[in-house]
């Protein structure tokens, strides 16, 4: 029998391929097994609509140190008026609630992939419009390594203790991305575009001062990046 993925869907599973060209997609998937035939659940067949699959489970493993994917797809899902709920990490976000997170207490919490089901009206499945943010995605460039005297320039910038030019470099995209990993709470996640904007430089201030320093540096130095664990990214500074 023809079962088949709703387009909206195949619509962000598409833009994610785009966009993250590299990533493992092992975890991936929509039809529903045995498992999910004998239960309820979006990933079986809607055979009152011609078998359409109201849901897609995209794996996170993007293989991308400059961006999350987990983070961007349920950003992106949380916000969208196709969407009726979407799970990730034991926590579900359901348009029935506002979106708010709540604990999820289902038989599968979704930790390698990020869930998303579309609502049951099917006007809304053939809706492609697009998903992520249309701002053009930084690339990270494995070949370049960053430069620790300009990230530490571009941080005196944003801080406004220095002047120059602003610009994107490799080492504030790690930075910002190992703050997300490692740092900051869901909801307060920076955005990967390799620029120290205040928002970036704050939240490099406060993981200092957690970390024991004064949480008055503005300066990514060779200590605090050691303490980030990404000091073997930049150039020339004591590598281990
Ligand atoms: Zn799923």
């Amino acid at each position: 029998m023809g079962f088949y993925l709703v387009p909206a869907l195949v619509a962000l599973r598409n833009e994610v391929n785009a966009r993250f060209s590299h990533r493992d997609k092992s975890s991936d998937g929509w039809i529903g097994d045995a498992s999910h035939a004998a239960r309820k659940s979006s990933h079986n067949p809607d055979w009152a609509h011609g078998g359409a699959v109201r849901a897609i489970d995209v794996d996170i493993d993007d293989n991308d140190p400059a961006a999350e994917l987990r983070l961007l797809v349920v950003e992106a899902a949380r916000h969208d008026r196709r969407v009726w709920y979407v799970i990730s990490n034991g926590v579900i976000y359901s348009r029935t609630f506002g979106f708010a997170p709540r604990k999820y207490t289902g038989s599968n919490g979704h930790f390698k992939h990020v869930h998303v089901s579309v609502v049951e009206n099917p006007a809304k499945w053939t809706d492609t419009t697009r998903w992520l943010n249309s701002e053009p995605a930084w690339m990270w460039n494995p070949d370049v390594v960053s430069d620790l005297a300009l990230v530490q320039e571009q941080f005196q910038i944003a801080a406004g203790v220095k002047k120059g030019d602003r610009k994107r470099f490799h080492g504030v995209a790690t930075i910002q991305n190992a703050l997300n990993v490692k740092h900051l709470p869901k909801g307060q996640k920076l955005v990967v575009d390799g620029w120290a904007g205040r928002a970036t430089v704050s939240a490099w201030r406060d993981f200092e001062a957690k970390a024991g320093g004064t949480g008055r540096e503005t300066t990514p130095d060779p200590v605090s990046l050691k303490n980030l664990q990404i000091l073997r990214r930049f150039r020339g500074e004591g590598l281990p």
